[in-house]
This record gives structure tokens, sequence and C-alpha cells, in this order.
């Protein structure tokens, strides 16, 4: 483990205490290990990245890899879904994409006691706190975060969510609070990109006021709600929260490569 004091820059050998299906588009992936005593709390929502072993790698093989600092080893952004310090557990979901990935592929054959690297926590993503409303929405990627970000909205808060999902068995339990409505919009084919998140967006009775924004989710989609908040109404981008997670065909690292172009 790279020895750092700031206990978000510490990279940290976890091992998979289980890992479940949680509906069929969904692995959940439980990660424990006492390297975890010094993780933030209440980081629900915030990212981290994993370090991904190959296939057939020994788990003593990759500490030593993790432990040099290897620039080789494959990284994937993840969000902390759950984080139970007292237990020394955090809950991270993959999405099961059709084709698969490094991080995919190895959420669906972890098994108890296989190891992986985790750094960070990155920030909290949360829309506005101070907004008169929240509207959410979120593919299946950002759901984890998205969710996250809802549960840790006051109670009253009130606004409406919009999840895309693969199919109606990909609903999940997400405890918002009571004024806020969610709405499970089903997309079968991910690799095609969605306007139904817009659509809905377009045809929302607004309530009045300021709405606290969090959208994420693919690039595409993201980018049609980014406009369209932006430009048709008008609202200010600082006080949203707006990433786009992944972009149909290209693996993450090409994806960040292209985020940072246009952000340059
Ligand atoms: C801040 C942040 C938080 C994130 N949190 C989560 C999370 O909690 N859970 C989660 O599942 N994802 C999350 N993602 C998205 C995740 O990082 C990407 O989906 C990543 O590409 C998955 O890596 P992979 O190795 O499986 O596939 P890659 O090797 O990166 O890509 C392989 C192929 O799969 C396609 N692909 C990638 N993701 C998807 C997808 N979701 N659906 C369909 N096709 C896909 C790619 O376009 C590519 O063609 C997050 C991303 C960010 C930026």
């Amino acid at each position: 483990m790279k020895k750092t004091d700031n206990p978000r820059r510490k990279t940290r050998l976890l091992h998979v205490a289980r890992s479940v299906r949680m509906t069929p588009n969904m692995q959940r992936v439980t990660l424990g290990g006492s390297d975890l005593a010094d993780f933030p709390g209440e980081q629900e929502s915030a990212h981290i990245k994993l370090f991904l072993p190959e296939a057939g790698q020994s788990s003593e093989e990759f500490g030593r890899q993790v432990q040099s600092g290897s620039k080789a080893i494959t990284r994937r952004t993840y969000t902390v879904r759950h984080h139970r310090p007292d237990a020394l557990e955090l809950d991270i979901d993959f999405v099961v994409h059709e084709g698969g990935g490094p991080a995919c592929d190895w959420a669906l054959r972890a098994g108890p006691g296989d190891i992986i690297g985790v750094a960070g926590p990155g920030p909290i993503k949360a829309p506005d706190r101070e907004s008169d409303w929240f509207l959410f929405g979120a593919d299946m990627a950002a759901i984890p975060a998205a969710a996250a970000a809802l549960e840790a909205l006051p109670q009253d808060a009130v606004g409406h969510a919009v999840f895309e999902i693969t199919s109606d068995d990909d609903i999940q339990p997400v405890s918002a609070p009571p004024g806020i409505m969610i709405h499970w919009l089903v997309h079968e084919d991910p690799h095609v990109s969605s306007a139904q998140q817009l659509e809905f967006f377009r045809t929302l009775d607004w309530p009045t006021g300021q709405p606290g924004v969090f959208v994420a989710g693919e690039s595409g989609a993201v980018a049609g709600l980014r406009s369209y908040l932006i430009k048709e109404r008008g609202l200010d981008k600082r006080k949203m929260y707006i990433s786009a997670y992944w972009k149909i065909g290209l693996i993450e690292d090409q994806h960040q490569i292209e985020k940072n172009a246009e952000a340059a």
C-alpha cells in the first residue's frame, strides 16, 4: 500500500466478503478488510477507483503490484453505495453489461476472499441542498450514486427521480424521502443512447422554484439533458451535478481522455 497520511489518497487492499446478483443486471459486491478502518465516513455517493487484478492472477502477486504503485493495473471508477464502518464493509454495485469489461467481468467472477485495490473516496455527489425541489435522472451505472444522494436528502425534500433500467426486474429499493416520486423507465438496449429521460423532463409538470439537479449516466443521454436544462430551462450549471459516467463503444480510459479534452 502507498504510504500517505491522507486517507482519501491511500490505496487500500480489500477482500470480497460476498457477492450477490441484486437484480438481473446489477451485481452487488461487498468489500471488507482492516484497511477500511480509516475510510472516511458518510461518503455514500462518492466515487472510488478500483484497481483490478487480472483473471487468474494470484493474490500475492496482485498485492505486490498494488504496493509497488504499478501503473500497469487496470483501474475503473465506481461508487460507494453503502459503507458500514462498524463492520468494515463497503457495498459496490456493478452494472452487468453485455460484452463486459475488466470491472464488470471481475465483479461476475468475484468470490469471498478475492482481493482488489481501492483508492479514494472522491467528493460526494449531491444536488444543491438549498433548492426548492429536486430533479434526478440516472441510468443503471449512476443509480448507486443517485440513490445514495437521494437517501442523504432531508426527509421533507420533494421532487422527482427518473431511473432508466434495462428490465422491469431491475427496480431496486431506494429509501428516498417520501416527497420524492421515483419513476422507473425501461430501456432494454443500453448500447443505444436513450432520449427517454429527456422526454420525461420535457413533459414533467415542473413545480415552482429552483430545482436541485442530479444527472448522470451514458454520455449521449447526459449531453441531451445538460443542453435542455441549461439552454432551454436556463438553470445555472454551477448549481447542478451533471456527469457522463460512461460512453457507448469506449472503454473508461478512452472516455476519460475524451472528457479531459472537452474540458480543456
Ligand atoms: C463518478 C463515476 C461513478 C461510477 N459509478 C458506477 C457504479 O457505481 N456502478 C457502475 O456499474 N458503473 C459506475 N460508473 C461507470 C463505470 O465506471 C463504467 O461503466 C466503466 O466503463 C465500467 O468498466 P468496465 O471495465 O466494465 O467496462 P469498460 O472496459 O470501461 O468498457 C467496455 C465496453 O463496455 C461498455 N460499457 C461500459 N459501461 C457500460 C454500461 N454501464 N452499460 C453498457 N455498456 C457499458 C463500454 O462502452 C465499452 O464498449 C461510474 C462512473 C463514474 C465516472
